[in-house]
């Protein structure tokens, strides 16, 4: 049992998300009614409102809520769209782009975490959603090409077969950085003529990392 008032975390977060520019209603929508408990272990239920990433398993992190949502703004997802996320973690992105795309594709390289993911949105009755164990820096070619690709995993420079998988007029959303350093979300628009791109912020990912772990 929650010993917090959710109501009030709930308010608080939805009017920090204003404050940092998060106006979209579906995406305020969304981060109101998907419960972030539900991407969280027992031990970091009470804090799972706090506007601060959390430890999950396989020492990765789920986001810092104000970040999923500015991130998912900043896709700016149309309608019956196909999303491709790379970096599915505790599954919580993936939920939140669920609701806004038709069909998402989320791909995750720790088996572990694709099988809790995999139930937890299973529980949800989330169906429009698949989750992959793959290693993202290939992207998801099968699928591809992709409306808007999402990156939640620090990498060094744009992932090239990555960006190949994206449409043109595509978003793409990924933080660019070295280990250990300052990294910036970058939002990369595919032209006719190339890529258009903008820093969103600074940001502070775990970084993406080759080869899938299956044990
Ligand atoms: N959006 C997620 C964030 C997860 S952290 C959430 O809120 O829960 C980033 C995730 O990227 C980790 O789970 C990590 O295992 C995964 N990752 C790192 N390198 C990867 C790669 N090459 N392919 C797929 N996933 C990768």
């Amino acid at each position: 049992m929650y010993n917090f008032d959710m109501n009030e975390s709930k308010a608080l977060l939805i009017l920090k998300l204003r404050k940092i520019g998060v106006s979209n209603p579906e995406i305020l929508d969304c981060m109101e009614s998907i419960d972030r408990s539900r991407f969280v272990s027992e031990s970091f239920l009470s804090r799972c409102l706090e506007d601060i990433a959390l430890p999950i398993d396989c020492g990765q992190t789920i986001s810092q809520p104000s970040l999923v949502a500015f991130m998912t703004q900043h896709l700016e997802i149309p309608q019956r769209s196909k999303v491709l996320e790379i970096g599915t973690g505790s599954g919580y992105q993936t939920a939140i782009l669920s609701r806004l795309a038709s069909r998402v594709y989320s791909i995750e390289r720790h088996k572990k975490l694709v099988d809790i993911a995999k139930r937890r949105l299973e529980k949800l009755n989330i169906s429009n959603v698949t989750i992959l164990l793959q290693d993202g820096f290939f992207g998801y070619a099968p699928q591809a090409p992709f409306d808007r690709i999402i990156v939640t995993a620090a990498v060094e420079e744009i992932p090239r077969l990555v960006v190949s998988q994206l449409k043109v007029g595509g978003i793409m959303v990924v933080p660019i950085g070295l280990p250990n350093q300052k990294q910036s979300l970058l939002k990369v628009v595919k032209t006719e003529k190339g890529l258009d791109i903008k820093e969103l912020m600074s940001v502070r990912f775990v970084q993406m990392k080759e080869g899938l772990v299956k044990s």
